[in-house]
């Protein structure tokens, strides 16, 4: 007998939550979905259309054009991978470029931005079987998710990661830039006002600074199939 579940992954910026995500999705063949890319739609949006100037955001156009912004996901066959689509545009890639990496923490902070992704984001996992990674999934978007996890690792280790992952895509970056937008999205998201990253009180904390990807994958997996795996009481 087997349940579905909802798995929410909260933690720091490149600390591994999307690669972890996605495998432990494909495990159970379940959705993946990175909230992350939804704020990094809505930010790739706000610089396209000018509304962010000089780290200060011009937030009653955002909030009069917020109505006029679809974010859906579509699965490529070819690739397997899903892909992120701004109105219909895919911008998988756009949305990954440092430009949007360096705003995406002020946009992610707007209240306005954050009601309608969240009310999305909770539709999307209505029917259970979702993997659900980002900074406030256990605590404001699914809290009743049936498991929680709360990731963790060393700064700089996090930051070669991300480092190595950016020039390997050719992106044209320096260790110090990346380093620097880390922590300073860490300290964004962190102390922002409306739905802050940190620990809900039932998630579990992994601290992956010195685990390999599939150390983590057998950790989440040992816990997940517990409770899939549960007989209905
Ligand atoms: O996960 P990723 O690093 O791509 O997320 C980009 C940014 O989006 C984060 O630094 C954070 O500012 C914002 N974010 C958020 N809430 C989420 C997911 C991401 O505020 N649930």
């Amino acid at each position: 007998m087997s349940r579905k579940i909802n798995i929410a992954i909260d933690g720091f910026s490149s600390c591994g939550k999307s690669t972890l995500a996605k495998a432990v999705a494909k495990e159970l063949n379940y959705i993946y979905i990175d909230t992350g890319a939804m704020y990094r739609a809505m930010t790739l949006f706000a610089l396209q259309q000018k509304l962010i100037k000089a780290e200060s955001i011009d937030r009653e156009k955002l909030g009069d054009l917020l109505d006029k912004v679809f974010i859906t996901f579509k699965y490529n066959t070819d690739l397997k991978r899903t892909e992120t689509y701004l109105n219909g545009t895919k911008v998988e890639n756009e949305i990954r470029s440092m430009q949007v990496s360096k705003y995406v923490s002020l946009i992610a902070a707007e209240p306005q931005v954050r009601r309608k992704l969240v009310r999305l984001q909770q539709r999307m996992a209505e029917s259970k079987g979702v993997v659900m990674d980002g900074r406030d999934i256990g605590t404001v978007v699914l809290p009743d998710a049936e498991l929680k996890f709360f990731m963790t690792a060393d700064p700089e280790v996090r930051a070669k990661r991300r480092y190595n992952e950016l020039k390997e895509k050719g992106t044209e970056t320096t260790f110090e830039e990346v380093r620097e937008n880390i922590r300073h999205r860490d300290d964004l998201d962190s102390n922002r006002t409306h739905d802050p990253l940190r620990r809900a009180d039932d998630a579990i904390a992994l601290d992956n600074t010195d685990l390999t990807i599939d150390e983590q994958f057998i950790f989440v997996m040992n816990h997940a199939h517990k409770l899939v795996h549960a007989t209905a009481k």
